[in-house]
C-alpha cells in the first residue's frame, strides 16, 4: 500500500465524514486536503497515529522502520491492555544509522524481520514506515513480501511516514492496511446472528473489559476487536460479523464504511462513557442485530431487545445504589473539561450523570457533529475552547470559578502547581470509566481528586508567608 496523494487525499475526504458531507459541492474537502502545515505533526504524526490503531494486536510484533527515536517517541505512550500476549508491548526498530540513509535500509529491514519471527514466533509482523525510511525511497512493500514468503507469516506494511500528515491520517492509514492486508484473510470457526466487531476501541485501561460481559449476558458475540486485546487471526475474520460497531472515534471510519460497502455489514457509532450513552449503545445494538435477524429469518425478533431492556433496568439500579454516596458529595461541582475529538462530549454526558457541572470544554479535533453534541449539552453559558495554552487553561478555570480541571496528562502540572484538583482523562490513565463500572470507577476517581486531604494543605499560605503577614499587620497596628 503506497501513500501516495492521490490516496491521502481519499483519506483525508473520507465521505462517511460529516465535515464532507456538509459541504456544498465545489467547496467540498478543500480544507479536508490542504497540505499538513509545519508544527502539524505537534500531539503525533501520521505514522504515530498508524501505531496507535493497529499496536494494540497483542501477538503480533510491531517493527518500527526508522531511526531509533521514532520507536522511542510512540512506544509505550497508550494504556491498551491485553488478556494474553505481551509482545505488542516490546518496542522493535531497525534502528537506522548514517550508512543506511547513504546505502539504503532494505536489507537491515529484511533481517530484522527473519530475526524477530526466528526470536519471538509471532502471529504476525507490521512493518511502519517512518519519514526517513520514505524519503530515502526504501521499498518496503517489496521487502515485506520477500520477507513474508521467507518466514511462512503475514508481514503488512504500514506507509504511513510522519510528514503526510496528522495524527488522525495515520489512524486510517492504519485501518487501510488492515482492510488491505488482513480482513477477509480467514474464515471463523463458526458464526452466529449475534456476531458484532468494536472498532476504534483501544482498551486503554482494561475499558473494554467492563462491556464485555454486559454483551455476554445478552449472547452478543465480539468476533473481532479492532484493536483493543485483538488477536491477529480474529481481524483477519472480521469481514462475517453481522455489525460494525464504532467506538467514541472516529478515526477508523474509512475502515467502517468500506466494510460495508465490500462486505456489506453496517455500522453504528456509539459511546461507552455515561449510563445514557451506555444504555443506548446497548439498545442500537440489539435494534440493529435483532433487524438483520428479522431480516434473515423474516420474523420479528423481539427476544434481544427485551433482554436488553432487563439487562439495563437491572444494571442501572445496581448501579444508581453505588453511585448514590458519590453523588451526594459531586452534586453541582463545576469542572473545565479539555480533551479532544468525541471525549470532549462524551465525558460531559458522564459528568452530568454524576451531577457534576462542566462549565467549559476544548472542541479540538472535534467534528462539527461532535460540537452540535457539546452544545446541546452544556447549554448557552458554558464555553466552547477551539484551543488553549497553560495560561489560558488556568484564567478559564479562575474565571468560571470551576473546582478542578479534567485533561490530558501534559496539563496535569499546569493543574497541580495551580494547586487545582485534576483528573487524567486521556490515553495514558490508568483507570478504565466505560460502561457501568466505568462510572463507579470514575465517580471514586472525581471524589478523590476533589476531596483529598492535600488541597487544604497546600492551600495554605506558607508558613514564613504568614509570620511576615502577621508582623507586617503588628507594624500597622503601632503606626
Ligand atoms: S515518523 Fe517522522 S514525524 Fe514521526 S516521529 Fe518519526 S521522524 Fe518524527
Amino acid at each position: 500500500m503506497k501513500s501516495t496523494q492521490g490516496k491521502i487525499n481519499e483519506l483525508l475526504s473520507e465521505s462517511g465524514c460529516e465535515h464532507n458531507q456538509h459541504k456544498q459541492t465545489e467547496k467540498k474537502n478543500k480544507s479536508c486536503t490542504q497540505q499538513a502545515q509545519p508544527g502539524a505533526a505537534q500531539g503525533g504524526c501520521a505514522f504515530d497515529g498508524a501505531m496507535i490503531a493497529l499496536v494494540p494486536i497483542a501477538d503480533a510484533a510491531h517493527l518500527v522502520h526508522g531511526p531509533i527515536a521514532c520507536a522511542g517517541n510512540s512506544w509505550g505512550s497508550r494504556g491498551s491492555l491485553s488478556s494474553g500476549p505481551q509482545l505488542y508491548k516490546m518496542g522493535f526498530t531497525t534502528d537506522l544509522g548514517e550508512n543506511d540513509v547513504i546505502f539504503g535500509g532494505e536489507k537491515k529491514l529484511y533481517k530484522a524481520i527473519l530475526e524477530i519471527k526466528e526470536r519471538y514466533q509471532p502471529a504476525a509482523v507490521f512493518v511502519y514506515a517512518t519519514c526517513v525510511t520514505a524519503l530515502i525511497g526504501d521499498d518496503i512493500d517489496a521487502v515485506c513480501k520477500a520477507a513474508a514468503e521467507k518466514i511462512g507469516i503475514p508481514v503488512v506494511p504500514v506507509i504511513a511516514p510522519g510528514f503526510i500528515g496528522s495524527k488522525n491520517l495515520g489512524n486510517r492509514f492504519g485501518g487501510e492496511a488492515l482492510l488491505e492486508y488482513v480482513v477477509g484473510t480467514a474464515e471463523p470457526e463458526h458464526t452466529t446472528p449475534y456476531d458484532i466487531n468494536l472498532i476504534g476501541e483501544y482498551n486503554i485501561a482494561g475499558e473494554m473489559w467492563g462491556v464485555t460481559p454486559l454483551l455476554e449476558k445478552l449472547g452478543i458475540r465480539i468476533l473481532s476487536k479492532i484493536t483493543g486485546d485483538a488477536r491477529y487471526d480474529e481481524i483477519r475474520y472480521a469481514h462475517r460479523a453481522k455489525l460494525n460497531v464504532m467506538i467514541c472515534s472516529r478515526a477508523l471510519l474509512n475502515m467502517a464504511r468500506k466494510m460495508e460497502e465490500r462486505y456489506n455489514i453496517p455500522y453504528i457509532e456509539e459511546s461507552f462513557y455515561g449510563i445514557d450513552d451506555m444504555n443506548r449503545c446497548l439498545r442500537n445494538i440489539a435494534a440493529k442485530l435483532g433487524d438483520s435477524e428479522a431480516l434473515a429469518s423474516h420474523r420479528a425478533s423481539p427476544d434481544l431487545q427485551e433482554r436488553t431492556e432487563k439487562l439495563i433496568a437491572d444494571e442501572t439500579a445496581a448501579l444508581d445504589l453505588a453511585l448514590a454516596p458519590y453523588r451526594a458529595r459531586l452534586k453541582g461541582k463545576r469542572v473545565v473539561l479539555y480533551t479532544g475529538g468525541v471525549k470532549s462530549w462524551s465525558i460531559i454526558s458522564a459528568a452530568k450523570d454524576l451531577g457534576i457541572e462542566v462549565v467549559a470544554t476544548s472542541t479540538r479535533k472535534s467534528t462539527e457533529e461532535d460540537k452540535a453534541k457539546i452544545k446541546k449539552l452544556i447549554g448557552n453559558d458554558g464555553i466552547m475552547l477551539e484551543k488553549g495554552n497553560a495560561q489560558e487553561l488556568l484564567q478559564l478555570v479562575k474565571d468560571t470559578r470551576a473546582d478542578m480541571l479534567i485533561a490530558g496528562g501534559r496539563n496535569q502540572y499546569t493543574a497541580l502547581k495551580a494547586r487545582i484538583p485534576f483528573l487524567d482523562i486521556n490515553q495514558e490513565r490508568h483507570h478504565p470509566y466505560a460502561g457501568y463500572v466505568g462510572m463507579i470507577e470514575m465517580a471514586r476517581e472525581l471524589y478523590e481528586a476533589l476531596y483529598s486531604p492535600i488541597w487544604e494543605q497546600i492551600r495554605k499560605p506558607a508558613p514564613w508567608d504568614s509570620e511576615a503577614l502577621a508582623s507586617h499587620r503588628a507594624s500597622e497596628e503601632v503606626v
